[in-house]
């Protein structure tokens, strides 16, 4: 069996999103998710000037001796544009090797290690009491976890905050992103009144989650942690960016919260450190964006070793091609922790037929061939790409920050 060819498809259904379809001689296909948001085309280029012609003729079935040659072969390792490219090859592959075992790709990972997978939904609303409502919704459609976030007062723009109730927080509407402002102090004295108002209102068996989007310092991310331990959040999120991973010793020293972090990593090198040295609690590395299941199985079965469990980000920005794949990852592996979860748009579910099913607060990836994700290529080709960006944020006296 051969690769005969191999195309990207771009289209936005919502948000731009980036599929690599593989198709072998023998009429098998598989795709993968290459998206990589607010910087789609690089990855688009990436795939078609630089690895699809390499895939011509190879062997579909040799998923890690590809993998191994679209990684150590181009003497650029890492990086987030090479190893969507190369997710996105390595998805499609599994994909094809399941159909051609007539199996769910669960199986071919080993089996079922649960019968569901817990997601967490997200509750995000202009003030506390907004917030509430958006948990209440969630909490009726039956999830068991929810990501919440809230406006802060006296800051305009808030992370994890739509303009309008129901409406999406990102990307900016426009081709050039947009400017939020963000005050840390203010954020810090707020913010634990939102926890109290959640457990107040929905009890203790509610998991909580928070993601704090890399802008606080070490020290600021420890005061927090502590601050909040009466909460018992499920975890706390991005707390402060991690270039440097033992920054993350500081934060521990100070507090029992649990920690997520990773959704930005492509390799086990970027968490290494974080999960020997026991400084997190889930590892939130995606199939999209770190190497595909070859290597986030590294990651994971690494992550166990440590008591690490998984926590993959799972955004709009990622296709239900990926949220295919990871919900079959999920079921099969075995220091699962939980999975993100945001609806795609009518559109995107239109443009991309799925088997996997959401019930009271839980999804299971279905039982097709493959992992269970097609794309209607002609309804995709009604949706053109739009350039579209994160916004970028500012101190309020300027300073550019994180996002
Ligand atoms: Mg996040």
């Amino acid at each position: 069996m051969k690769i005969r060819s191999a195309k990207v498809i771009v289209t936005c259904p919502g948000r731009n999103l980036v599929t690599l379809k593989i198709e072998t001689d023998e009429g098998v296909y598989g795709i993968g998710d290459a998206t990589l948001n607010g910087r789609e085309k690089s990855v688009v280029s990436y795939l078609e000037d630089h690895v699809i012609p390499t895939l011509i003729g190879k062997d579909p079935q040799r998923i890690e001796d590809i993998w191994q040659y679209l990684y150590r072969g181009a003497y650029w390792r890492r990086g987030p544009v090479g190893m969507t490219a190369i997710a996105a090859v390595d998805v499609a592959l599994w994909d094809i090797k399941a159909k051609l075992a007539g199996m769910p790709l669960y199986q071919l990972l080993g089996g079922k290690s649960r019968e569901k997978v817990m997601v967490y939904g997200h509750a995000t609303g202009l003030d506390i009491d907004s917030c509430l409502e958006e948990v209440r919704k969630h909490v009726e459609l039956g999830y068991k976890a929810v990501r919440v976030q809230c406006g802060i007062p006296g800051i305009p723009t808030t992370y994890g905050v739509s303009k309008e109730a129901g409406k999406p927080y990102e990307p900016a509407d426009s081709a050039l992103p947009s400017e939020n402002v963000w005050s840390t102090e203010k954020y810090l004295n707020h913010v634990p009144e939102l926890f109290a108002a959640v457990r107040k209102e929905f009890g203790e068996d509610l998991h909580i989650l928070h993601d704090v989007h890399h802008r606080l310092t070490p020290i600021q991310a420890a005061r927090l942690g502590k601050e909040v331990e009466k909460f018992h959040l499920f975890w706390l999120e991005d707390c402060t960016p991690v270039e440097n991973q033992s920054s993350y010793e500081l934060i521990r020293k100070h507090t029992t919260t649990p920690l997520a972090i990773g959704e930005i990593f492509n390799s086990l090198s970027d968490c290494q450190e974080l999960i020997q040295n026991q400084l997190i609690d889930y590892i939130r590395a995606t199939i999209t964006h770190a190497g595909g299941i070859t290597n986030v199985r590294r990651i994971a079965d690494f992550a166990s070793i440590f008591h690490v469990k998984t926590g993959f980000h799972g955004a709009t920005d990622l296709s239900p091609i990926c949220m295919g794949a990871a919900l079959h990852f999920d079921t099969w592996v075995p220091n699962f922790g939980i999975q993100e979860h945001m609806p795609h748009t009518k559109e995107t579910d239109l443009v991309f037929p799925h088997a996997y099913e959401f019930k009271d607060g839980f999804f299971t990836p279905g039982d097709v061939p493959g992992h269970g994700v097609d794309i209607d290529e002609e309804l995709a080709a009604k949706y053109p790409y739009k350039p579209a960006y994160l916004p970028v944020n500012r101190l309020e006296d300027g300073t550019l920050w994180n996002w």
